[in-house]
C-alpha cells in the first residue's frame, strides 16, 4: 500500500469544489458517466484496430446504489487503467484539469453546462471516492482511494473483470443522490442517448397470461436499460423514414402534439453538427414552445439553454443539437462570440430557410396550411436576422380575410392596379381583428380593396419592417383615416349639398359634439357609406400599439379621433336637414355619432345605456 500527496500548486481546491458548483452539484453523474463511456468507447477503438482482441459483447455500465452501504457506484468494462495510469490520470491529469477549471472560473456563476471538471466532480458529493480499476493490459487491479483532501491511498486488488468502478460515499449534505428515484431522473436528464448501454438495476415487468377469469398478471423482473444507443439524429437521413422522425419527437416530448415538418442536419466541416430540428404546432402560447432544443456534445446532455447558440427566432424550434464543436466549459458571453458558434448559428438559420423554402416550393398547399403555425416563427426570423429575411421574403406569406394565401410579390401584383395611393406607393390594407372591424372590412371590400389578416402578436412590427425593406408598401388599417385619402384618389363625389347647407350640418355637429376635442370633417363619400364615420388616425394608432408592446401607455391621446360626415348620405342630405325642431335635429346629430361609435365598439357604460333606451324609444 502506498499513501501520497496529490501534488497542489495553489491552494487545497476541495473545498472549493465542494461548494463551487454548488446548485449544479448533480453533475458530477454525467462527468463520471461520461467518462466511462470514453473508456469504453477507447476499448472499442483499441479493438478495431486490432490492438488488443478483448471481448467487447458486452459493453454495458452499471449504475449501483447501495443505500445501507451509503454508496453510488459507476461500473465499466472500458480500458481501465494500471498503477502507473491512475497516478498519472487520476492524481495528475484529473487533478490539474479540475485545479485549471476553478482558478478560471470561480467568479464566473454560468459556466455552460459545467463541462470540464471531470473525476473532481465527485467530490461535490462525497466524502470518500474509492477507484478500483483494472486495465485491459496484463496487470494487477488497483485501487485508489482519496477522502476529500490531497491525501490519497494506492493498494493492489484481486479484481478480475476488465475496467474502472467509480465508488462515491456519499456526504451527509447530499443524501439526495442516494434516492432511487433522484438518480433514476438524473440518468434519464444527461443519459438518455448516450451510445453504450447503461443499467441502473433491475425493473418489475407486468405482463399478462390466459383469457378472462383465468387472466394472470405475471411480474419478471428486468434490466433497467437507460438509454436508446442509436438516437434518431445519429443516423443517416436516408436511413429514416417520416415515421421514425415522429416517433423520435415523442421520444423527446412524449406530451406534445406532433411536429409539422423537420430538419435533418448534418455536417462536418468546418465544424462536426448534427441534429434535428422540429417545426413544432405552436399555438398562440408562443412562450411555452420556447427554448426546448437540447444540447447535446457527442450524444451527451449537456443544456436545454441554445439561446446563445441558436438565433432568438430559432428557439421557437424543437429538437436536438449535437455538436463537440460548441465549446461547453466556458461562460455564456464568451460563447457568443465564438467564432465556431457563430458559424454554427449562421449554418443552422441557412439550413431552416431552405427547407422552408423547399416545401414553399414543392407542395404550396402544405405548405400554405402550416402558415398559421409557421408564420410567426418566419415572420420573427425576419424581423431579427438580415440573412434569413433574404431568404424568406420569397417564400413569407400574406394571408386576406377570405383565407387566400400570397406571397410579398404576389400580393402587391394582386392589389397595385387599385390599392395604389398618389405617392405611388401600393397600399396594403389590413385587420387586427376581423369581428371588431368587420364593416371597414365590408365597405373596403365594396370598393374592390383587399383586406389582409395582420392579427398575431408579431404583426405590428412585422408590417413596419416590410415597409422599411420593401420601400414602395405602406400598410393601413381597415378603419384607419387614410384608408380614404391614400387609396380613393376619385373617392370623394360632389357634394349634393350647397354650400349653405354643408355649413350648417357642420355647426350642427360641431355645435352638438364640441367638448369631444375631435376633429370634425364634412365629405362628399357615396350615399351607401355610413352618415357619420370614426377613423383614427394611422400614426397616432400605431405609436400607441408600439408603446403598449412596451408596457407604455400614452393616456389621452389614444382618445382622439376624427369624425367625417358624409353629407351625400340621405339621412344627413335629407333627413336631418329638413328636420324641423332644433332639439329633434341635435339629438339625430347624436344618435348618428353614437351609432358610429358602436361601430368602432367605442360605445361604452352609460353611454351605451343611454344610446339603447333612445334606440326602444325610435322604434315605438
Ligand atoms: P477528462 O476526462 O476531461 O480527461 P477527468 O478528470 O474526468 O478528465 O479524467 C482524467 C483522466 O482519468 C481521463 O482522461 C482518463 O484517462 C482517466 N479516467 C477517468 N475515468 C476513467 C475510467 N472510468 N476509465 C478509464 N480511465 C478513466
Amino acid at each position: 500500500m502506498e499513501k501520497g500527496q496529490i501534488s497542489v500548486q495553489t491552494e487545497n481546491i476541495f473545498p472549493i469544489i465542494k461548494k463551487f458548483l454548488y446548485s449544479d452539484q448533480e453533475i458530477f453523474l454525467r462527468e463520471l458517466i461520461s467518462n466511462a463511456m470514453d473508456a469504453t468507447s477507447k476499448l472499442k477503438t483499441l479493438v478495431s484496430k486490432g490492438e488488443t482482441n478483448a471481448s467487447i459483447e458486452d459493453l454495458t455500465i452499471d449504475v449501483i446504489l447501495n443505500e445501507e452501504e451509503g454508496t453510488l457506484t459507476i461500473k465499466d468494462q472500458g480500458i481501465g487503467m494500471n498503477e502507473s495510469e491512475v497516478k498519472k490520470y487520476l492524481n495528475q491529469v484529473a487533478f490539474s484539469s479540475a485545479e485549471d477549471f476553478i482558478k478560471k472560473y470561480k467568479d464566473e456563476a454560468s459556466i455552460i453546462g459545467h463541462f470540464g471538471l471531470g473525476f473532481y466532480s465527485s467530490f461535490m458529493v462525497s466524502k470518500k471516492v474509492e477507484v478500483r480499476s483494472k486495465s485491459y493490459k496484463k496487470s494487477k487491479g488497483v485501487t485508489w482511494t482519496c477522502t476529500g483532501d490531497p491525501e490519497f491511498e494506492l493498494d493492489s486488488n484481486d479484481k478480475k473483470d476488465r475496467g474502472t468502478e467509480v465508488k462515491l460515499f456519499i456526504d451527509d449534505e447530499s443524501k439526495e443522490f442516494l434516492e432511487k428515484q433522484r438518480i433514476q431522473g438524473l440518468l434519464d436528464k444527461y443519459c438518455k442517448f448516450l451510445p453504450f448501454p447503461i443499467r441502473f438495476g433491475t425493473k418489475e415487468k407486468i405482463t399478462y397470461e390466459g383469457e378472462g377469469e383465468d387472466r394472470k398478471e405475471i411480474k419478471e423482473l428486468e434490466d433497467n436499460l437507460i438509454n436508446n444507443t442509436k438516437p434518431a439524429w445519429k443516423k443517416r437521413p436516408a436511413s429514416l423514414k417520416d415515421e421514425h422522425y415522429k416517433d423520435f419527437y415523442k421520444e423527446l416530448y412524449p406530451y406534445s402534439s406532433p411536429p409539422l415538418f423537420w430538419i435533418h442536419l448534418n455536417i462536418d466541416y468546418p465544424f462536426n453538427l448534427t441534429g434535428i430540428l422540429y417545426f413544432p404546432k405552436l399555438g398562440n402560447n408562443l412562450e411555452l414552445q420556447k427554448n426546448k432544443i437540447q444540447l447535446y456534445s457527442n450524444q451527451v446532455y449537456v443544456t436545454d439553454e441554445v439561446k446563445d447558440i441558436v438565433p432568438e427566432f430559432l428557439t421557437l424550434l424543437h429538437g436536438v443539437i449535437d455538436s463537440p464543436d460548441i465549446p461547453l466549459n466556458v461562460s455564456r458571453s464568451y460563447l457568443q462570440s465564438d467564432s465556431n458558434v457563430k458559424k454554427i448559428t449562421g449554418y443552422i438559420t441557412k439550413k431552416v430557410a431552405e427547407r422552408l423554402g423547399r416545401i414553399f416550393k414543392k407542395d404550396r398547399e402544405k405548405y400554405n396550411g402550416h402558415w398559421q403555425d409557421i408564420g410567426v416563427f418566419v415572420k420573427y426570423g425576419m424581423i431579427s436576422e438580415e440573412k434569413f429575411y433574404d431568404k424568406a421574403e420569397k417564400f413569407a406569406l400574406l394571408k386576406n380575410t377570405e383565407g387566400k394565401h400570397f406571397t410579398i410579390d404576389e400580393y402587391k401584383e394582386e392589389i397595385q392596379a387599385v390599392q395604389t395611393d398618389k405617392y405611388d406607393k401600393i397600399v396594403m390594407l389590413y385587420t387586427n381583428d376581423a369581428k371588431a372591424q368587420d364593416s371597414y372590412i365590408k365597405a373596403a371590400q365594396e370598393k374592390s380593396y383587399d383586406v389582409l389578416v395582420m392579427d398575431t402578436v408579431i404583426d405590428n412590427h412585422f408590417m413596419q419592417h416590410l415597409e422599411s425593406k420593401l420601400g414602395n408598401v405602406t400598410f393601413v388599417r381597415v378603419d384607419s383615416d387614410i384608408v380614404d385619402n391614400l387609396v380613393q384618389k376619385d373617392e370623394e363625389k360632389e357634394s349634393v349639398l350647397s354650400e349653405k347647407q354643408q355649413e350648417k350640418i357642420k355647426g350642427l355637429f360641431e355645435a352638438k359634439l364640441e367638448d369631444k376635442k375631435n376633429s370634425i370633417s364634412l365629405k362628399a363619400l357615396s350615399p351607401e357609406v355610413h352618415p357619420v364615420v370614426i377613423t383614427k388616425p394611422e400614426f397616432m394608432r400605431r405609436m400607441q400599439e408600439m408603446q403598449a408592446m412596451q408596457g407604455m401607455d400614452l393616456g389621452p391621446m389614444g382618445e382622439s379621433y376624427n369624425i367625417v360626415v358624409n353629407t351625400n348620405n340621405p339621412l344627413i342630405s335629407d333627413k336631418l336637414l329638413k328636420m324641423k325642431s332644433k332639439e329633434k335635429k341635435e339629438d339625430f346629430v347624436e344618435y348618428l355619432y353614437n351609432l358610429a361609435l358602436l361601430n368602432q365598439n367605442m360605445l361604452k357604460g352609460s353611454d351605451m345605456t343611454e344610446f339603447i333606451k333612445k334606440s326602444l324609444e325610435f322604434i315605438k
